[in-house]
């Protein structure tokens, strides 16, 4: 009950009621005043034509006889047809005919009330007319416009409650129509937020409510996908994590039950596993931080030169050692960047780690950087085995690895070029990968300048 006394059905049917009491009022209220003013021009005009008739009547009568003779009975006669008080006098102002002369009722002339005429007869004045309200009734009848107003009003009333019914009802119809939806968006809400992310509701309209559904559809399944991403998420990192610990395990337990020698070989292989451990720890701890937008950088005008022949100059004792040649271009008018400078240098050496790793002995990487006005690019390119086209849109995704089995056993956390679109998004820029299969790849990263 109190639920339905708040509801907005309640309020569109006591807003229609007022609307329409409104306009019924107003058009009565109208209506009223136009027939009075159309009624009392109306017995303006009816007034003077009887008065015009009355005067022909007199001013004939006294041409005929050239005197007032028999004028009282015919003053009377007209007085009793028109119902009013007619009185005559002549051009010294005596009265010589009045039509209520036998009720004994004095005649004071009231300029508002009466209706005064010269009588004319040929081209001369012989006297003058009076009409004037008849004071004889008793009771005054109600004037027939006043009956017609307020039967007009009497029609409005009944006619308004005809449609005041009709149109509560039609807005009931109505609003329970519109606001179906809108219950519906409720309840689905309401499970939402119980946990059932499954919840979706019907958009059939196009209007504002239809919307609000789309809305809803739109944030349930975001909801859904974010839910979906994160039990994911728990499962690649307890799987990342299984690997190296149940390595370190089974070489423990091969020490302890004497099966395995604990000599400096088998030490360093168990301290490789929780390099890898601490490494991917690391990692997440960098992503979650950067998922949930507190990655603080600290940004200063660098010079990218400086950041991209450290990273090189650190990484090429590896790629020495495999064979691999490493190249660095960089133009020297190539603008200062505003950037993060070991959060860049993360993600040049996380590129060039994967290019070295991925290209055989005798290839080449190189590291190029060029201005394009707004922004700088820079490119690491490698002569590798490249990333098949099918692998391609996927390599920047948490824990997508090209060969899962390989990579995993080789160290990568499967995170490096995550982080690295991480970083250089959070910079404001765009990282994408170019490669062709057996001939090499190429990792694009852009800056913006400003
Ligand atoms: P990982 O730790 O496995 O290197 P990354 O996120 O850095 O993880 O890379 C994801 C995958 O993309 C790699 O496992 C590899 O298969 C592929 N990849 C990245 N860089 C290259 C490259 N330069 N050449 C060929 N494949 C690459």
């Amino acid at each position: 009950m109190s639920r339905w006394f708040f509801s907005i059905q309640l309020r569109l049917i006591v807003v229609f009621a007022l609307v329409l009491v409104m306009a019924l009022g107003s058009v009565s209220l109208y209506v009223g005043l136009a027939a009075n003013r159309e009624a009392d021009q109306f017995d303006e005009r009816l007034e003077e034509a009887r008065a015009a008739r009355v005067e022909q009547m007199i001013s004939r009568l006294y041409s005929e006889r050239q005197d007032w003779g028999e004028l009282q009975a015919v003053v009377e006669q007209a007085g009793s047809l028109y119902d009013r008080r007619i009185v005559v006098t002549d051009s010294e102002g005596r009265i010589v005919a009045d039509s209520h002369f036998r009720f004994g009722r004095p005649w004071i002339p009231r300029q508002r009330e009466s209706r005064f005429m010269p009588i004319v007869s040929g081209n001369e004045e012989i006297g003058s007319l009076a009409l004037a309200p008849s004071e004889i009734q008793e009771t005054i009848a109600e004037p027939a416009i006043s009956r017609v107003v307020s039967s007009l009003n009497r029609s409005l009333i009944w006619t308004g409650l005809a449609a005041g019914v009709g149109g509560i009802l039609l807005v009931s119809l109505m609003s329970r129509r519109i606001l179906t939806p809108v219950r519906e968006l409720t309840l689905a809400a309401g499970r939402l937020g119980q946990g059932d992310l499954s919840q979706r509701v019907a958009t059939s309209s196009r209007d504002e409510i239809g919307q609000l559904g789309a809305t809803f559809n739109a944030m349930a399944e975001g909801l859904e996908g974010a839910e979906r991403q994160r039990r994911s998420l728990m499962a690649d990192v307890a799987h990342e994590l299984r690997t190296p610990l149940s390595n370190i395990q089974g070489y423990l337990e091969a020490v302890r039950d004497g099966l395995l020698e604990p000599d400096n070989a088998t030490i360093d292989t168990i301290y490789q596993q929780v390099l890898h451990l601490t490494r991917l720890v690391e990692d997440l701890r960098l992503l979650a931080l950067a998922d949930a937008g507190a990655l603080s950088l600290s940004l200063q005008e660098e010079s990218l030169q400086e950041v991209l022949q450290s990273s090189v100059a650190s990484c090429r004792p590896r790629a020495e050692a495999k064979g691999v040649s490493v190249a660095l271009s960089i133009p020297s008018e190539i603008p200062l960047v505003q950037m993060d400078r070991t959060r860049i240098a993360q993600v040049v050496s996380n590129l060039l780690d994967n290019a070295i790793f991925h290209t055989p002995q005798g290839g080449s990487v190189s590291v190029s950087a060029e201005s394009l006005g707004s922004a700088v690019r820079i490119i690491v390119a490698d002569t590798g085995e490249g990333i098949p086209p099918e692998d391609l849109p996927q390599v920047f995704e948490r824990f997508y690895r090209v060969d899962p089995s390989r990579a995993r056993t080789t160290g990568g956390t499967g995170l490096g070029l995550t982080i690295a679109r991480q970083l250089v998004e959070a910079h404001r820029g765009t990282i994408r990968a170019e490669s062709t299969p057996g001939r090499g790849s190429r990792f694009i990263f852009e800056l913006p300048l400003a």
